[in-house]
C-alpha cells in the first residue's frame, strides 16, 4: 500500500511510519510541525519507500500518484497543546478532516480518523463502550478538541454513508511511549522529566481521577488491525488497566529511582473524573488486546527521556 500519514512527524505519527514501512508499505509523512518534531523521523529519511511533507492539512491537499490509505492523524493532542492552539485545533479537526476525506474520495483509499477518548467527556459511564455518547462541555477549554473530533467523526461517517467510502475510526485512550515530548504537559512525561530531575512531581487536584495507560506499540498494532479490518464506525484502542494518577506518580518514581517528593496543583477545568476504555468490540473484531505491562512501557519510556530528550 501507499499510505498518507498526516501528523506523520508527531508522537504516534511517527511510530506509524515507522510500523508501516516495517510491513513493506510506502508512506508518504505530512505535518506542519507545530507539535510534530522532524526528530521524530529523521531516522526514516534515508528509506526509498518514505518520504516527508511539510503541508498545514486544514489547506487543500495535493499528493501526485495513488493512495491506498489516509490516516489522519494531525492535530495537537495535549490538554497544554490544544489550550495554546485553540483555533488550529478546531481548524485541523473539522477543516483538516474535510480536506483529507476529499482526498481520500479522489483517491479511492481508505480514510482512518485519528479520534479519542475526549469524544466521552468527563463520562457518566465506566468503562466507556463505542454506544455510549459522552458528557462533553462544548464551551469549556477541552471543548475545542473533544467537539473537533466529534465533528470529525460525524464528518467521516457522513463520507461512508454518501460516498460509500471505507472509512475507520480509532478512539484513542491515554497512550505513552518513547518520542513523547518532554514538555506536552501531559501526566506521564511530566512525572517522568520531573522525577529525573529531582523536582517535585506535580498531581493535579486530589490523584485521585482515573486514567488508563496504553503503551504506544500496543496501540500502534491495534490501529493496523483496524486499518484491515472491514468495520466503518469507531472502534476504542486503550489499554483497561485503570488506576488513580496518584498510583501513576508512585510507579514513576519507583522505576525512576527518583526521590523527588509530591506537590499537589489546582485540578484544570473539566479535567474527566474516571476513564477506561471497554475493549470488548476491539477483542472481538479486531482480535487485539494490549500485550505490554506497565512497568516494561514506563522502563522503555524513561529511558527514552533520560537518552534522548533531555539531552536534545
Ligand atoms: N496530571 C497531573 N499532573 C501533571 C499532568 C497531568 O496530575 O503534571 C493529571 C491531569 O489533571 C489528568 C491526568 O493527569 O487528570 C491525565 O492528564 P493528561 O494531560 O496526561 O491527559 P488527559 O487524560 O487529561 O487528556
Amino acid at each position: 500500500m501507499r499510505i498518507l500519514i498526516t501528523g506523520g512527524a508527531g508522537f504516534i505519527g511517527s511510530h506509524l511510519c515507522e510500523f508501516l514501512l516495517g510491513k513493506g508499505h510506502s508512506v508518504i509523512a505530512m505535518d506542519n510541525l507545530i507539535t510534530g518534531d522532524l526528530g521524530n523521523i529523521k531516522h526514516l529519511f534515508g528509506h526509498k519507500r518514505f518520504s516527508f511533507v511539510r503541508h498545514n492539512v486544514t489547506e487543500f491537499i495535493h499528493v501526485a500518484g495513488p493512495v491506498s490509505a489516509i490516516l489522519h492523524f494531525a492535530s495537537p493532542a495535549s490538554p497544554r497543546d490544544y489550550l495554546e492552539h485553540p483555533i488550529p485545533t478546531l481548524k485541523v479537526g473539522a477543516l483538516g478532516t474535510h480536506k483529507a476525506l476529499g482526498l481520500a474520495k479522489e483517491k479511492k483509499a481508505t480514510f482512518l480518523l485519528a479520534s479519542t477518548s475526549e469524544v466521552y467527556g468527563d463520562p457518566l459511564v465506566n468503562p466507556q463502550p463505542e454506544s455510549y455518547w459522552g458528557n462533553v462541555n462544548p464551551i469549556g477549554p477541552r471543548g475545542v478538541y473533544d467537539e473537533a473530533k466529534r465533528f470529525a467523526e460525524a464528518m467521516t461517517m457522513a463520507y461512508h454513508r454518501t460516498h460509500r467510502m471505507q472509512v475507520r475510526i480509532v478512539r484513542i485512550f491515554n497512550t505513552y511511549g518513547p518520542r513523547m515530548r518532554v514538555n506536552d504537559g501531559r501526566a506521564i512525561p511530566n512525572f517522568i522529566s520531573q522525577a529525573l530531575r529531582g523536582k517535585p512531581v506535580t498531581i493535579y487536584g486530589s490523584g485521585r481521577q482515573t486514567r488508563s495507560f496504553c503503551y504506544i506499540d500496543d496501540l500502534v498494532a491495534g490501529i493496523y488491525k483496524l486499518l484491515k479490518s472491514r468495520h466503518n464506525a469507531p472502534v476504542n484502542i486503550g489499554n483497561p488497566h485503570e488506576m488513580t494518577l496518584r498510583e501513576m506518580a508512585q510507579e514513576v518514581l519507583r522505576l525512576t529511582g527518583s526521590r523527588s517528593r509530591i506537590v499537589y496543583r489546582p485540578l484544570p477545568q473539566d479535567d474527566p473524573k474516571v476513564r477506561r476504555p471497554d475493549i470488548r468490540l476491539a477483542r472481538r473484531v479486531l482480535r487485539w488486546q494490549p500485550q505490554v505491562p506497565l512497568a516494561d512501557g514506563l522502563r522503555q519510556t524513561i529511558d527514552y527521556f533520560r537518552k534522548a530528550a533531555l539531552v536534545r
